[in-house]
C-alpha cells in the first residue's frame, strides 16, 4: 500500500514514520510513504504557492495552479491513485473509513494550509473529503497523519496479531473492555479478579459486561439510535454500523 503526502511541509509529517509499528510496516515493504510539494509546481518566480483571496477578506487561500500540476503529475505517475482532501467541513472520518480505504492500493492526501485550497481543486480532483473533528488546525499535516495510521492498522501484516483488530472499540457498537497489565496490584488497586484466574468462558462474560457499561457510559447515544438492548444486540453490531 502507498501512501502520498501532498504538502507544503513533509517534515511535519516524516518523523512520525521513524518508529514503533509503521516503521516496521515500512521496512517490510507492506507500506510505502512518499512526498510531493506543491511549491515545486509553482510557475510563480518565487515559487509562490497562495494568494489574497478573489472575495477579499483576511488569509491567504492556496493557488490552483501549482496543485493543479502537482495532483496531474501525481495521477499521471498512478491513475488508481485515490486522492483524498483534509477539511474541517467535510464528513468525519470514522473506523469503517479506515477499513475501506486499507483496500486502496494508493491513497493521496492532500494537505491545505493558510485559509484553505481554492475550491476548483477539490471539486476537480477529489475522490474523497475528510474532518477529524470540528475543530480548526492550522493545516492539514496531522489530519492525514491520523488518517494514514488509521487506516495502515487495518492492512494486513502491519499489526503483529491481527486478532487485536477485532476488538477495537468502533469495531462493533461496543467500546472495548478495560485493558490492565501486570502486576495485577499496583499502589493497592487491583485488576477485576477473573482477569487473573484464566477462566477464559468467565474473562469473555466479564469483558462484555465492562464493555457494556463503558459503552453507556461513554456512548449512550450510539447504543440508543441502533436499539441495543439484549447482550447479543451488542456482540453481533458489528453488521448494524
Ligand atoms: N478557513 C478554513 C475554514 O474555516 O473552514 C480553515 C482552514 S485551516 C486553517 C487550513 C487547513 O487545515 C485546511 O485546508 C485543512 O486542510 C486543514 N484542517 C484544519 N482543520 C481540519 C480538520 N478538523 N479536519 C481536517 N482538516 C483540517
Amino acid at each position: 500500500m502507498r501512501f502520498t503526502f501532498v504538502t507544503l511541509f513533509q517534515n511535519i509529517i516524516e518523523g512520525y514514520f521513524n518508529d514503533s509499528i509503521l516503521k516496521r510496516a515500512i521496512e517490510k515493504k507492506i507500506l510505502e510513504i512518499s512526498y510531493i510539494n506543491p511549491r515545486d509546481f509553482s510557475l510563480n518566480k518565487h515559487n509562490k504557492v497562495d494568494d489574497k483571496a478573489v472575495s477579499g477578506g483576511a488569509g491567504m487561500v492556496m493557488n490552483p495552479q501549482p496543485l493543479f500540476d502537482c495532483l496531474d503529475e501525481l495521477k499521471k505517475q498512478d491513475e488508481d491513485v485515490h486522492i483524498v482532501f483534509l477539511t474541517p467541513v467535510a464528513k468525519q472520518f470514522k473506523q469503517r473509513d479506515a477499513s475501506r480505504l486499507a483496500k486502496k492500493t494508493h491513497v493521496a492526501f492532500v494537505s491545505g494550509r493558510y485559509e484553505g485550497i481554492d475550491e476548483r481543486v477539490i471539486e476537480t480532483y477529489a475522490d474523497e473529503v475528510f474532518s477529524i473533528g470540528d475543530y480548526i488546525l492550522t493545516g492539514g499535516e496531522l489530519p492525514s497523519l491520523v488518517i494514514c495510521d488509521a487506516v495502515s492498522r487495518n492492512i494486513d501484516g502491519v499489526l503483529g496479531n491481527s486478532e487485536s483488530l477485532e476488538i477495537e472499540s468502533f469495531e462493533t457498537l461496543l467500546l472495548e473492555a478495560p485493558s490492565f497489565s501486570k502486576p495485577a496490584t499496583y499502589e493497592n488497586i487491583q485488576v477485576p479478579k477473573e482477569y487473573i484466574k484464566g477462566n477464559h468462558s468467565k474473562i469473555r462474560t466479564l469483558k462484555i459486561a465492562l464493555s457494556k457499561c463503558k459503552s453507556k457510559f461513554f456512548r449512550p447515544e450510539q447504543l440508543l439510535k441502533h436499539n441495543c438492548t439484549s447482550e447479543m444486540d451488542f456482540v453481533s453490531s458489528k453488521t448494524k454500523r
